[in-house]
């Protein structure tokens, strides 16, 4: 949740007890048209706290979507020359490059075990 999300839900909680207390007190001293209407405005409370709730998902999924839609599109090629990249960003020495990660050079600084070859 943003900041002004959490704000906003804070204060709809602290409404929804505050007009719960209220509809408490007037049922207790017999003003039922006061209790019915704090029945309402808690219900309105507890609808808004869920509309906000849904409404900040709504906007975290549609920053989402407009930030996966801004990414470029690319062709296979450049998808491939990407894992390359990747795969020789990667390489620590000839002999580990040619024995697929299972060995080093004798000079190789790294000299890490087969499991956390990158
Ligand atoms: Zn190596």
């Amino acid at each position: 949740m943003t900041r002004p999300s959490n704000l906003l839900c804070s204060a709809y909680i602290g409404l929804f007890l505050w007009l719960l207390y209220c509809a408490v007190q007037s049922a207790r001293h017999g003003a039922w048209w006061a209790t019915v209407v704090f029945v309402v405005g808690t219900c309105l409370a507890m609808v808004a706290f869920l509309r906000e709730d849904q409404l900040d998902d709504l906007l975290r999924r549609e920053a989402v979507r407009a930030e996966r839609e801004a990414r470029p599109v690319l062709t296979p090629d450049e998808t491939a020359d990407g894992v390359v990249a990747v795969a020789l960003a990667g390489e620590c020495c000839d002999r580990w490059w040619t024995s697929a990660g299972a060995d080093h050079d004798p000079t190789c600084r790294r000299q890490t075990p087969e499991s956390s070859a990158a």
